[in-house]
């Protein structure tokens, strides 16, 4: 039997991680753009507000009142997807809970970018907030909307003794930070997800160590962002890119290149920015392999295609009848909107692939629809 995919195109919505860019360039602009994408092709996607960023420009406008524009845009943009059919969840970036605004849109972003190294009530303070913020916001036009799923800000969510025990207390029903296969050791991120042991279907997690399965079930579910290998031949193509926006960036005025921020090295691992360590890194690549997170704001179209046909094989592979796919993509890095909306096309008109948003994804765990797994 062929399963049927339920595929979620999720947006991790919010500016840089080192909170440089304009919110209008990174989100606003980009974020209307995408769902008159959908819209056209009749999908209904779901976006991921890092909620961080907001609380931080409320807490401040008053003090500084060039932000309150921006905090009232956000919640304009967030509110006209929603009521268009589109789906919000929460994200957090910790970093914005220690944050000072320098003027001019710039800020200073001074805590740490993990939510694991929070003492457990500043945790569920967080988590609480963001919760309540979007609830709050979004039940003034759904009264029955709830906030559902979390993604954690860099990843960030295993092993933990308090996030998932605190998600399941505030009735989250699934957690979809887990990318089985990566792993990172920059100066703001160290997490290890390489020996994962589920990379695919939903499961009931370890509650300690989301990169477990559990023998029973649990208050929380985890599904797995999606990953899949990365193909040699696409490395000469990924670097080129690389290659010619950085060359690009250098070219355009100040101004652009002020407003989309920069992010420094903050995903390149430790040893791997000086020119031996990119070439280390690359001849590993060629050499072991390595994991490509689903983020179609990183891929051309080839790539999502090959993405998709790997999701087919894993879907046939699981033995299950109906399975949620979780996908990533930042509006902060899309570049082409064309590569993601041929894509998009081709996903509606795929008999064996079905969309779905993160809320319609709890509702199937919670009915029987989708089922999680324990070890
Ligand atoms: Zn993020």
């Amino acid at each position: 039997m062929q399963p049927v995919i339920y595929l979620a195109f999720v947006d991790d919505w919010e500016v840089r991680g080192n909170g440089s860019g304009d919110p209008r360039v990174l989100q606003f602009e980009p974020m209307r753009k995408l769902v008159k994408i959908f819209n056209k092709h009749g999908i209904r996607g779901s976006s991921n507000a890092e909620v961080m960023q907001q609380l931080v420009h409320r807490n401040q406008q008053e003090r500084f009142p060039e932000l309150k524009p921006i905090a009232d845009e956000w919640e304009q943009v967030v509110m006209e997807s929603f009521r268009q059919g589109h789906d919000i969840q929460l994200h957090l970036h910790p970093q914005w809970s220690d944050a000072g605004y320098q003027g001019h849109g710039n800020w200073k972003l001074a805590g740490d970018w993990s939510i694991l190294n929070y003492p457990t009530p500043q945790i569920r303070a967080m988590l609480a907030s963001g919760k309540q913020y979007l609830e709050t916001l979004l039940r003034k036009i759904d009264p029955g909307y709830a906030c559902v799923s979390f993604r954690a800000g860099s990843w960030c969510a295993a092993p933990s003794d308090s996030l998932l025990p605190i998600l399941g207390e505030l009735g989250f029903v699934f957690d979809m930070s887990i990318v089985a296969g990566v792993r990172y050791d920059t100066p703001h991120v160290n997490l290890d997800y390489t020996r994962c042991q589920e990379p695919f279907v939903p499961y009931y997690p370890d509650m300690r160590d989301a990169r477990r399965v559990s023998s029973s079930p649990q208050p929380v579910v985890c599904i797995p962002t999606n990953t899949f290998p990365g193909l040699r031949v696409g490395l000469a193509h990924a670097a080129l890119r690389k290659v010619i926006r950085t060359l690009t960036k250098g070219n355009t005025v100040t101004i652009a290149a002020a407003s989309r921020g920069r992010s420094a090295d903050e995903w390149t691992n430790k040893g791997e920015s000086s020119a031996v360590g990119v070439a280390r890194k690359l001849l590993k690549r060629c050499t072991v392999g390595w994991t490509e997170i689903s983020d179609l704001a990183q891929m051309n179209y080839a790539m999502m295609s090959r993405m998709l046909v790997h999701i087919r094989k894993q879907a046939a592979r699981s033995g299950l009848a109906r399975i949620p796919v979780i996908l990533e993509n930042h509006t902060k890095d899309i570049y082409d909107f064309s590569d993601i909306e041929r894509f998009v096309a081709d996903v509606a008109h795929s008999p064996d692939v079905k969309t779905a948003t993160l809320t319609e994804i709890a509702h199937g765990l919670r009915n029987g629809t989708f089922s999680a797994r324990t070890a």
